[in-house]
């Protein structure tokens, strides 16, 4: 089901128990901010999810209310990611969806990081 961006954090979503450790994540990067960790169903070669360490529904929600230091450190740890993957040169996608038209089902922030080929048209239309 798609997710309401404008519904309250819901604290037993999915990102909320791999942020708990209460379930397992393919790690690829932490740091004081945000988590990454590999898509259990990848959509391309590379990918990656990237999300704030903070209770944060949807890109809206995290723009209007986080701080200056947790939208920074996010940002910072989405680049981070991608140099360390080494997704520069050949260049990556990163894509956030946000309630029912952006299709996001996680009602938790994430951005997702995609490379390691050819990405394919923007949108499937
Ligand atoms: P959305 O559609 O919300 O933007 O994307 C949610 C993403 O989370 C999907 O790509 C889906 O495969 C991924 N996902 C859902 N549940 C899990 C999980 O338990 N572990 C991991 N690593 N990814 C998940």
């Amino acid at each position: 089901m798609s997710v309401d961006p404008t519904k309250p954090y819901d604290s037993e979503n999915i990102f909320a128990k791999i942020l708990r450790g209460e379930i397992p994540c393919n790690k690829v990067y932490e740091d004081e901010w945000s988590l990454a960790f590999h898509d259990i169903n990848p959509q391309a070669d590379v990918h990656i999810l990237v999300i704030p360490k903070g209770d944060y529904v949807s890109w809206d929600d995290f723009s209007a209310k986080a701080s200056a230091e947790e939208i920074a450190g996010f940002v910072r740890a989405v680049g981070h990611v991608a140099r360390e993957q080494g997704l520069v040169v050949r260049g990556y996608r990163l894509l956030g969806n946000v309630g029912r038209n952006g299709g996001q089902e996680v009602p938790h922030l994430h951005v997702h990081l995609f490379g390691g080929g050819p990405l394919g048209p923007m949108l499937a239309r």
